[in-house]
């Protein structure tokens, strides 16, 4: 609590000190910062070599430091690689990744039953293909299992290389990026927190640092930014969200639209969590600015949720990089941690429910066991008596770049509002499209190998998707327009995605949220906010352009 208070206290000071300098002195500032590397004359605006404002050094520093932690070393901001990635690299040194094609549903039966018999580690489930990590020794095994006509492909063929690549390198570079983003130029405050912006998007990040990071946006956006704590996950972790929105001037009688945007429910699927928070800071930082974004969050709120599942999350940082599900103990000893997304109480029992505690499926024997999933249920509810209403649900995942829809439990259910949910999804998709180029599919989450050629009940499902958290807030919640979206990419990297693809991912997808903004907005979707012959949104047209190249 004192640390907390401390940490608050400085970054108030903090940042009001650098938004007060941008704003003070918008073209003397671009100067501001000592380039040379000499130390500033504290005495002096400007010394002999030029330096002007030296506390502006001493206030880039602490900015780094608040968020990224005292440099531990002359190299660098942080030890990022954890002690024992050697350990992981060796550990996973015998897996392959491999894909298989599964064409009818004999083929997918047989893969199933075998996951299911070796405990496999299912990485992607798409109605086109199967992928599977699984250590080379097993794979004969494996395909003595299946039919002749399910022949894999190795995807990734060393995924101990891979895994030991995605951790952060030490970045002597990351400190000078940052210190050269951090010079302000006559844009303002914008440019300066762009500093922390580039540096913090430019690798995977630790939970410390997501924290200390979303306190600081909490400092320097007190206007429409609230930090809330959606509860305790098993370990004790607390699981944190920034709340997005401007309430002057409105109506408080009203319900609060709502859109909750999660990340990290998986906590190997780290893209996710860097994504939620591309989203949280672009959303914040046009705000004022962007007229659809400010629109938005007048008559909206937005809660991110960069991770849900932060023991899972932290986990993958300091021992195992490919952890999925919580860390809760189960009941077996051995097997620990739920998977969250099998762990929602609605239509959990209809589902053929993995028993497992060794599975990567398991979500519990009952419904809401997973301390996370339970947390995050009961502050929904409890908003929903607070009157906030819930529009919209994005729950983002990897990978394989899909936009599913409810329901995950059967196909044999449709929501009544399957024609909107698949329009808007369609929707997202082309702005993705456009963003990027990247192609993101369109289907029910119900849809899983082949599933679309399956009768109801004839034969094993690879994974059942009961318990999913958007069927629980599309029919619980009546969160309409209740979303699971699966990043990039489409398996060369799979949850070992290079940080190279952070920006990129975010921008596509802050691309698509800016659709789903507008689509509830009831501007019946991105053409018209992009809308060419429109003169007075030729910003937007630019920035579209922009992003498109
Ligand atoms: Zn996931």
């Amino acid at each position: 609590m004192q640390l907390s208070l401390y940490l608050r206290r400085n970054l108030v000071a903090i940042s009001a000190v650098l938004l007060l300098a941008a704003v003070a002195f918008p073209a003397a500032v671009d100067a501001a910062v000592d380039r040379s590397g000499h130390g500033p004359n504290p005495n002096h605006p400007t010394d002999c070599d030029g330096h002007v404002f030296p506390f502006l050094k001493w206030l880039r520093d602490s900015a780094a430091e608040v968020i990224f932690g005292k440099p531990s070393s002359a190299k660098g901001y942080r030890d990022a690689k954890p002690s024992q990635a050697g350990a992981l690299q060796h550990r996973y040194r015998n897996d392959v990744v491999l894909r298989f094609n599964v064409s009818t549903p004999d083929e997918e039966a047989a893969l199933a039953k075998a996951a299911q018999q070796l405990l496999l580690d299912v990485w992607a489930l798409t109605p086109e293909f199967v992928d599977i990590r699984i250590q080379k020794d097993y794979v004969s095994p494996l395909l003595t299992l299946l039919p002749a006509s399910l022949q894999p492909s190795a995807l990734i063929p060393d995924v101990g290389a891979a895994v030991w690549a995605t951790y952060p390198s030490k970045k002597a570079a990351a400190k000078t990026q940052f210190e050269s983003s951090m010079i302000v130029d006559p844009v303002g405050s914008r440019k300066l927190v762009d500093g922390v912006d580039n540096l913090f998007f430019s690798d995977y990040q630790t939970l410390a640092v997501i924290t200390n990071w979303m306190r600081l946006l909490e400092a320097m956006f007190p206007n429409i930014t609230e930090m809330i704590t959606i509860g305790k996950s098993y370990e004790g972790r607390d699981i944190l969200a920034l709340r997005v929105g401007q309430h002057s001037g409105i109506n408080s009688t009203e319900p609060r639209k709502t859109i909750l945007i999660t990340g990290g429910v998986h906590g190997r699927e780290w893209i996710s969590t860097s994504t939620v928070s591309y989203l949280l800071w672009s959303v914040i930082t046009a705000y004022g600015k962007e007229p659809m974004i400010t629109k938005l969050l007048e008559q909206f709120d937005i809660v991110f949720v960069p991770v849900l599942n932060p023991d899972g999350y932290a986990y993958t940082w300091q021992t195992d990089r490919l952890w999925r599900k919580s860390r809760q103990q189960t009941k077996m000893r051995f097997c620990r941690g739920l998977d969250l997304d099998h762990a929602f109480g609605y239509e959990w029992e209809a589902a053929n429910h993995q028993t497992d505690p060794c599975s990567e499926s398991y979500g519990g024997d009952s419904p809401f066991q997973a301390v996370e999933a339970s947390e995050l249920a009961a502050w929904a509810k409890n908003e929903t008596q607070n009157n906030v209403k819930f529009v919209g649900f994005l729950d983002l995942h990897s990978y394989s770049q899909q936009i599913l829809y409810p329901f995950s439990f059967t196909c044999d259910i449709d929501p009544p509002n399957r024609e909107n949910l698949e329009e808007l999804a369609v929707g997202l998709a082309k702005a993705i499209r456009l963003s990027s180029g990247e192609s993101y599919s369109v289907t029910s989450a119900c849809e899983g190998a082949v599933a679309q050629t399956l009768d109801a009940g004839n034969g094993p499902r690879i994974e059942s998707g009961g318990g999913s958290a958007i069927d629980w807030f599309y029919h619980e919640l009546k969160a309409k327009y209740s979303y699971q979206i699966k990043l990039r990419d489409t398996g060369s990297y799979g949850f070992l995605l290079p940080s190279e693809h952070i920006v990129p991912t975010g921008e596509e997808m802050l691309n698509a949220l800016k659709y789903f903004g507008d689509f509830l907005l009831g501007n019946n979707g991105i053409e018209k906010v992009f809308s060419q012959q429109d003169a007075s949104n030729e910003d937007e047209w630019k920035e579209l352009r922009r992003r498109k190249r």
